[in-house]
């Protein structure tokens, strides 16, 4: 009756992503039939708020033990420090090794209770219940976990996967129109990676993604296909899951220098503006038409998505500032990076050997 994608492992593991209005309130029978005694939260204050109450009542009715653990809302509760608070509450809440971790958030949460779980008691079960856009169409599905370090974002963490995925799509409707816009960023993103016919859906229908109609359920059911399919066919990123990176790697390092500062730029943002680069840059290099990178920054700046450097707040450096960050400190000035290119909408593919005086040319061109 839900929207349903399954996704099929090896050796065995399988679980399914479930989508659609008011599942928060079937997640108790879902859980139990996971066979589990108690259910555990962990949640950020502000979803908490809104919807740790309803998701409570659902395990209990189900039978469940409940309990809560909160973090602070941002990127800055990936620590070290939340990591060690989130699994001494789940030990306080006596989590042991047959029980279930429930992610109700954003990606934060997600990355943050999926790596607690990961570790926790070498292991134990967890559910995603994603309520930010770009968590239901992204990071709940797939299975990278783990939290920052001062030296570097996701830099810990653990391949874990959920045992089963909840996107109440009906909980997008409290999230803010940035985050909401931020999460577009992504969805369009499977469409430019390899789903033309999808990006021409949405230039049709994006409008009704954002007021929550079914085209909302539709477009995460999608993203959500097309991310399994990746995530089944190359688990560990030794090849084509890299495609999920189209946009990223402009899109990282303008994060990186503005400071990961969500008042300037939040991860989407810089996401949407990495992908019409990558467009550009494709279209300079005479591998995709003009045209088509043309539609890329038109549909995302209808959407209301930045879609060039001059757009970024407070400003992002120079060329070699931007190559440095793109390169994550290594010496690349002089040498060759691996970008994710395109030969036209829906034909991403993984270009290694891009010469940084390119990139810088093109980049001097683009500030
Ligand atoms: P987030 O978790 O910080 O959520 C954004 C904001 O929206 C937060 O303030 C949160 O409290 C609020 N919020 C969430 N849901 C809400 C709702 N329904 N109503 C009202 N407010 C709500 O950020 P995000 O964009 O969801 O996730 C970003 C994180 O995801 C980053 O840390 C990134 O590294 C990670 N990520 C992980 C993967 C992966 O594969 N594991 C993939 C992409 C991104
Ligand atoms: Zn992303």
């Amino acid at each position: 009756d839900r929207l349903t994608v399954d996704v099929s492992l090896d050796q065995g593991r399988a679980y399914s992503i479930l989508i659609g209005r008011g599942l928060l309130d079937e997640a108790g029978v879902r859980i139990a039939s996971l066979g589990a005694r108690a259910a555990v939260i962990v949640s950020d204050s502000n979803v908490a708020a809104l919807y740790a109450d309803r998701l409570r009542t659902s395990l209990e009715a189900a039978g469940l033990r409940s309990g809560l653990v909160t973090v602070a809302p941002g990127e800055a509760s990936k620590s070290y420090a939340t990591y060690a608070e989130v699994c001494d509450g789940l030990l306080a809440h006596k989590v042991e090794r047959g029980d279930i971790v429930v992610a109700l958030g954003g990606g934060v949460v997600g990355d943050l209770a999926g790596f607690a779980a990961a570790t926790l008691r070498r292991g134990v079960r967890f559910v995603q219940a994603p309520t930010s856009l770009l968590a239901q169409v992204d990071s709940s599905v797939g299975g990278k976990t783990g939290i920052n370090s001062p030296l570097g974002k996701n830099l810990i963490g653990a391949f874990h996967q959920p045992r089963l995925v909840l996107a109440d799509t009906a909980t997008l409707d409290t999230l803010s129109e940035r985050e909401m816009r931020a999460g577009y960023a992504e969805v369009a993103k499977y469409g430019l990676i390899g789903d033309a016919a999808f990006f021409d859906w949405c230039e049709a229908h994006w409008a009704g993604i954002f007021s929550g109609g079914p085209e909302r359920d539709e477009a995460v059911a999608i993203c959500c296909r097309s991310k399994a399919g990746v995530v089944v066919r190359d688990e560990r990123e030794d090849g084509e899951r890299a495609l999920l990176n189209l946009g990223h790697t402009f899109g990282h390092a303008l994060e990186r220098l503005t400071g990961y500062d969500s008042d300037r730029l939040v991860h989407g943002e810089g996401v949407a503006i990495g992908l019409a680069l990558a467009f550009r840059f494709s279209a300079r290099l005479g591998l995709c038409p003009g045209q088509d990178a043309g539609r890329v920054a038109n549909h995302l700046a209808l959407a209301g998505l930045p879609t060039s450097l001059a757009a970024v707040p407070g400003g992002c450096g120079d060329a070699d500032a931007l190559l440095d960050a793109m390169a994550q400190d290594k010496k690349v000035r002089d040498g060759a990076l691996t970008f994710i290119l395109a030969r036209g909408i829906g034909q991403s593919f993984i270009a290694p050997g891009i010469d940084a005086a390119e990139v810088r040319a093109f980049l001097t061109d683009e500030l």
